[in-house]
């Protein structure tokens, strides 16, 4: 699928979190509307492509709209968004970002999550969580390394599953390899790194993954579709060819006892790091 690129200008940057982010964060922040990997593995099952005020009626996939003021709006917004957050909620949190991917191949072209990144080194949050799919978060090593020194700074690395392939789905952005090297060089470089497994699918080895996860990462958050794609019963998720992907692997792996299947495991590999849905992405582990 060819996607459509274009710039627009915003007038608002900083969105005050509901629903499910508004337990994990004060602020969501999307550098791009549309999202490049919309047409790999995550963009299957992608909760985004539900969102019609933000598609606008195209394809999920299909067109990725930069922000390129992003950073400028940032400025403006800050001081009154921190206000309100640190007396509302206690603490100024960013999500970057729940409705796209701030590392999009695109990043290479318009630059407007480094000028963020630039933005928040100049005004930082209380908390930062970067949340990614893919290894282009490399390129910010250096801002993220500073970062971590001027705020609570975690990139969260999505990396659902130990097997790079699903029957009859597309291949993901960025092989599960490339993944945990990213985790493992901005771990070194002494940020904070958590592993989301989210949405969970099928895992070969699940002891051997957990384990690999806890020599690369602070902790890790396990989160199925059930529970975790904003619909009841997962119901949005089960119109896609996910549920039926994760059957043909591993049977009862669409059902939510397949997270409580996992958990343990995953505990006994990270004791004290391993954090469960909502609780999780807010940054709360339990042993
Ligand atoms: S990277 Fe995130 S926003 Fe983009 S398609 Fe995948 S899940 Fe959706």
């Amino acid at each position: 699928m060819g996607i459509r690129a274009s710039t627009t200008r915003v007038r608002s940057i900083l969105t005050r979190t509901s629903g499910y982010l508004s337990d994990v964060c004060s602020h969501s922040l999307q550098p791009y509307r549309g999202c490049s990997f919309g047409n790999s593995l995550c963009g299957v099952a992608c909760y985004v492509q539900h969102n019609a005020l933000l598609t606008r009626g195209e394809a999920w996939g299909s067109f990725v709209e930069a922000r390129i003021n992003a950073a400028e709006i940032y400025h403006e917004q800050h001081a009154r968004e921190a206000r309100w957050a640190r007396r509302e909620r206690g603490a100024f949190e960013i999500f970057f970002s729940s409705s796209t991917d701030p590392f999009l191949p695109h990043e290479a072209t318009y630059g407007v999550s480094g000028q963020l990144l630039d933005a928040m080194l100049a005004e930082p949050p209380d908390t930062l969580i970067v949340q990614t799919h893919g290894d282009g978060v490399l390129r910010e090593r250096e801002r993220l390394a500073a970062l971590a020194g001027r705020c609570s700074l975690r990139v969260q690395i999505s990396i659902e599953s130990d097997l790079d392939a699903m029957p009859g789905l597309p291949p993901p952005s960025c092989n599960v390899d490339r993944r945990f090297r990213a985790a493992e060089i901005l771990h070194g470089d002494g940020v904070g790194v958590v592993i989301t497994v989210s949405p969970l699918l099928p895992i070969e080895d699940p002891k051997r993954f957990f384990e690999r996860i806890g020599r690369v990462a602070d902790a890790c958050v396990i989160d199925h579709y059930i529970g975790g794609d904003g619909s009841k019963g997962g119901a949005r998720t089960r119109r896609t060819g996910l549920p039926a992907a994760m059957e043909a692997l591993l049977p009862g792996s669409s059902e939510l006892a397949y997270r409580e299947e996992i958990v343990p495991i995953a505990r006994a590999a990270m004791p004290g790091r391993v954090g469960v849905s909502r609780a999780g992405f807010a940054g709360r582990y339990e042993a």
